[in-house]
């Protein structure tokens, strides 16, 4: 089977790494060329745009940043669709605006092709150890195709139903990590303030009822003073935007995840620190 890659930063390279891994030929392409460097040395081919990609692929996956991108990569000039042959699939893993996904379903189903919505959690940590979480949206019979690739990168795959599903499931998980986010970070401050050892605070919720993965993977990292990313801020902006436009669609107003937006706004536009990891909100507080 020939997989295509397209999109090959902090995710995406270290998924298109698991895939060859266990044994996939793969075809990769990405804006910034020489972040494919590392795959084409371990035996990647490289393509010169999306539509080349598709032509030579079974599978083509896509891990870009923005829905904006996701457009570009699927109905632009050599975009996927422009040499995609009947029959292949394509699979979404860029965390993105549900109805762009039943746009893209659409349009495969139109033309002969089958398209899932698969977006992850997990982290950079989960692309790189092939534990990520994945929630799948499309067609059933093309999630079953596709699970053995799902198995090479993911522990936890799940499917929700029909495309744009696996957007929504992600973005109920966004919602939630909005909360562990500003949680750690004001937990933090008040440890602090409150002239408490901050790891031994760590240590001391790690094994209670506070737990959770965000404060588990992030607060040694602050600690440390590293706010490289993992996922970058002006990402999860970008996820928090469109969480809040869908629940606004469905008649919800979500007060705490409007505030966490709020927050990423400062740390991200009026800051400037959306190249910064998540983790970095702290330093707006500053
Ligand atoms: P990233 O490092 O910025 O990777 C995105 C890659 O896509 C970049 O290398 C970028 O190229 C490439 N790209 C963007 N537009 C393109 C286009 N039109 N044509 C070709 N390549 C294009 O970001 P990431 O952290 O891997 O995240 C990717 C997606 O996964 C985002 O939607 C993010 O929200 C989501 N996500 C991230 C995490 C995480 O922890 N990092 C976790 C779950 C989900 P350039 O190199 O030229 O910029």
């Amino acid at each position: 089977m020939q997989i295509g890659f397209i999109g090959t930063g902090v995710m995406g390279a270290a998924i298109a790494k698991n895939l060859m891994a266990a044994g996939y030929a793969l075809t990769v392409y990405n804006r910034t060329k020489s972040k494919t460097d590392e795959l084409v040395a371990n035996g990647a081919t490289w393509a010169e745009t999306p539509a080349a990609v598709a032509a030579k692929s079974d599978v083509v996956f896509t891990m870009v940043g923005f829905p904006a991108d996701v457009e570009q990569v699927y109905f632009g000039d050599n975009g996927i669709f422009s040499k995609l042959q009947p029959g292949k699939a394509v699979i979404d893993m860029t965390t993105s605006q549900p109805k762009l996904a039943v746009k893209i379903a659409e349009y495969a189903t139109k033309n002969g092709f089958h398209a899932l919505d698969a977006p992850v959690s997990g982290g950079d940590i989960g692309a790189k150890n092939a534990t990520l979480t994945i929630m799948v949206g499309g067609e059933t019979a093309t999630y079953q195709a596709m699970q053995p690739l799902f198995k090479v990168i993911g522990h936890q795959v799940n499917h929700f139903g029909a495309a744009g599903t696996g957007q929504h499931a992600k973005m109920a998980n966004q919602i939630m990590i909005a909360g562990t986010m500003t949680g750690l970070t004001e937990m933090l401050l008040y440890t602090k303030a409150a002239g408490l050892d901050p790891q031994k605070v760590l240590t001391t919720l790690s094994s209670g009822g506070a737990d959770n993965w965000s404060m588990d993977n992030y607060v040694p990292r602050i600690l440390k003073g590293d706010y490289t990313p993992g996922f970058f801020a002006r990402h999860f902006l970008k996820d928090l935007r469109i969480a809040l436009s869908e629940a606004d669609a469905m008649g919800l107003d979500l007060v705490a995840t409007a505030q966490a937006k709020r927050l990423y706004e400062v740390m991200v536009d009026v800051k400037g620190l959306g190249d910064q990891g998540t983790q970095g909100l702290i330093n707006s507080y500053k």
